[in-house]
This record gives structure tokens, sequence and C-alpha cells, in this order.
């Protein structure tokens, strides 16, 4: 699932692509990727005629700004596409969303397993919308401190790591990402978050900002459908300290460890038992 660092990257594509141009003829096909009661035709209608203006972030979710105070979110769930193509680009069944731009390309948003979605807030207020309300603050925003994170964490007996990949507290961090700041903190994935000390949320912090900045200069990690807005992978894969690594050896100098798997939450948990205790 693109996590922060790939809808990052798809949002500066859009920015260059998207941005200043008029939406002038759109097709929408499925309600069922239609989140806030909308429905196909209405949602054509009210996006036809409007030029995109800033695109914004929170956590996975894209916040494209529409003249007239209209704001479209989408996600894009596990293998969502959303990107501008040339008007001769092939579409297919699995092409939810097209619409004609004025300068002769299209925006497209592409979705074989349709675990992604697209809302329109009419009114402009997207914090109150079914994509963003359970949404909490972006873990690349300069209000997520080492003090935030803390006050996420204590108290809490979960795992460190299902706080991590729980949107509500900070968003944009799944499971790659997760693991890897784990890691580069030096802490188990199975620590109760309430159990950490000061200096281990600090640094856990600076391992989420760090992972998460480099990830991003690299324009992602490519596990399976995601790519830059160029069409090519991004290039984090090649770096994974953790993510994907099970048996084998730990990449920290001077570490004999090798990397172990475990089941948390459904979801694989990468760790290297020596570097993380
Ligand atoms: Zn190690």
């Amino acid at each position: 699932m693109p996590e922060l660092p790939e809808v990052e990257t798809v949002r500066r594509h859009l920015a260059c692509a998207l941005s200043g141009r008029r939406l002038h003829r759109v097709r929408a096909r499925r309600n069922d990727l239609l989140k806030g009661g909308w429905h196909c035709r209405a949602l054509e209608r009210e996006l036809t005629g409007r030029t995109v203006g800033e695109i914004g972030r929170r956590g996975k979710n894209l916040i494209i700004g529409l003249s007239n105070g209209a704001v479209l979110l989408a996600h894009l769930g596990m293998t969502g596409r959303l990107c501008v193509t040339d008007a001769e680009a092939p579409t297919d069944q699995h092409t939810h969303l097209i619409a004609d731009l004025s300068d002769g390309r299209r925006l497209v948003f592409r979705d074989p397993r349709r675990f992604g979605h697209l809302e329109l807030c009419a009114d402009g207020r997207p914090g109150e919308s079914e994509t963003l309300r359970n949404v909490g603050l972006d873990a690349m925003a300069d209000a997520f401190t080492a003090r935030r994170l803390a006050e996420m964490l204590a108290g809490r007996t979960a795992p460190v790591k299902a706080a991590l990949l729980d949107q509500r507290c900070v968003a944009g961090i799944g499971n790659i990402y997760a693991c890897e700041a784990m890691f580069r903190a030096g802490i188990s994935p199975q620590a109760p978050c309430g159990e950490l000390s000061e200096e281990q949320v600090r640094r856990l912090h600076r391992a989420i900002r760090r992972v998460l900045a480099e990830a991003i200069a690299a324009e992602g990690t490519t596990i399976a459908d995601y790519v830059t807005g160029a069409g090519v992978p991004g290039r984090f894969g090649e770096r994974l300290r953790v993510y994907g690594r099970e048996g084998e050896r730990c990449r920290r100098r001077g570490c004999a460890g090798v990397i172990e798997r475990i089941v948390q939450s459904n979801r694989s948990t990468f760790y290297c038992p020596a570097c993380q205790r």
C-alpha cells in the first residue's frame, strides 16, 4: 500500500502536471469508489469546469483544491494510481475516473483492487469529510514533535508498532516505514507504547522523520504496483534495512543478527532481534 513517501511523490507529480489546469470533461464510472454519498453523475457535474489549485496531503490522503472552494480527496488504497497522462494513453475496466484537462492531457484514476476512493467536499471543509475526519496529524507536519508522539503513546498497552499504524494518531506511516523506523530507533516492535523511555520516544521520532524524508527523496518504495509520476519504480526499496529481509543478515555494522518476521495484527513485522530489544 502506498504510504506517506509514495503519496507525497504522487502529490509532487500532480502539483506540476495538474495544478492550474481546468477539468472540462469528466467521466466517473463507479459509485462504490465515491465516499460522502456521491454518485458518478453528480460528481461529474460538480467537477466539470473547475480549475485545479493547490494540492496538499494529510497522511496517505491527497487533498486537491478546486476553484470555488471545493476540494477533491483521493485515497490510493492498495493499488490506486492517480496521474496525468496523454489523451491517447489506453484506459481499461480498472480506470474509474477520467477528466480531460485544458492542456489536452488527462487526469486518470485507476485502481484494480478498488481499496482506494474519491470524495468531493463541495463545501470546502475537508476536515469533516468521511475521508479525513478520523485522520490524525501528518507524520511530516511541524506539529508532529517528539512531545506529541510521547503524548500519543503515554499509558497505552498496545505494541508500539500498532500505534504507529493507527492513522488516527499519526498519519502516513504504514507497515514498511513502521518496521524501518523501529529498527533505526532500536526499539522492539512488541514493546508496549507506555513503557518507552523519554529517550526512546525521542529516538523513535527522529527515526520516523529520517526514514520518511529519505524515502521521499528516493520517490518511495515499490513493493508491487506503485510507480512514481514518471511511471518508474521508487528507489527506496534497495535501502530497506529490515522490511522484506527475513532470514538475511542485519545491515548494522558489527551486528551478527538475522532479520526475523513475526505477525502482529495480521501484518508482517520484520526486525533484528539483536538490535531491537
Ligand atoms: Zn542487528
